[in-house]
């Protein structure tokens, strides 16, 4: 099983550490032919409107949105998210998205980088509770509607919805990447293999 890490910016790097130390086995993805043979994908943070602008700029938006909408499972952090949602609250001009997860979300809603910070947020889904799951939140986005398909996942305290499960995509607002709590990584792979028996 091979599991892709868009590489085009942002926080590939420490995706790729998290995948390759819970045992997957990891591809980088720029162009297109790196998509055959994937049975997952992670978008990392980083900023979304450049992760759009490489992505078209490589061909690789139009095939990565396709396979997303037939089911391949995708985990994303923050611009992830943003670059998955069907609409965004305050797009940047001509920011275009791969609109593949029904949510509405808002750009670096906790405001600029000076008001980055880290917390603790618990991850529920599929019954499975992760308390305390380590977050940093770096000019995050948050979910400010969501569809008939997606269910919330992580919530503030104070109620912004901070993660959210679309079939088998997660999605989160933060970075656990960066923090080394790979507890979502571990269970997002669980998804994406128990999706391949499923198919067997
Ligand atoms: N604010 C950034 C954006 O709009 C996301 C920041 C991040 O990924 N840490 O893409």
């Amino acid at each position: 099983m091979i599991v892709g890490v868009l590489a085009l910016q942002g926080g590939v790097e420490e995706h790729l550490a998290a995948l390759e130390a819970l045992g997957a086995t990891t591809r980088k993805v720029r162009v297109p032919k790196d998509l055959d043979g994937l049975e997952g994908i992670v978008i990392p943070g980083g900023e979304s409107t450049v992760l759009d602008k490489l992505a078209r700029a490589f061909d690789v938006a139009e095939p990565l949105a396709t396979l997303i909408s037939n089911g391949l499972p995708v985990f994303a952090t923050c611009a992830g998210l943003i670059y998955l949602a069907k609409h965004l609250d305050n797009p940047a001009r001509g920011q275009q998205t791969l609109a593949v997860v029904d949510v509405v979300v808002r750009r670096n809603a906790f405001g600029a980088q000076r008001e980055s910070f880290d917390t603790t947020v618990d991850v529920s889904f599929d019954g499975v509770t992760f308390p305390g799951v380590q977050a940093s939140f770096i000019r995050a986005p948050i979910v400010t509607e969501l569809g008939c398909t997606t269910e919330a996942i992580a919530v503030l305290n104070s109620g912004e919805v901070v993660g959210v499960r679309q079939g088998n995509i997660i999605v989160l607002s933060f970075h656990p990447e960066e923090t080394g709590d790979y507890r979502i990584h571990q269970a997002w792979l669980d998804l994406v293999r128990k999706r391949i028996e499923l198919a067997i």
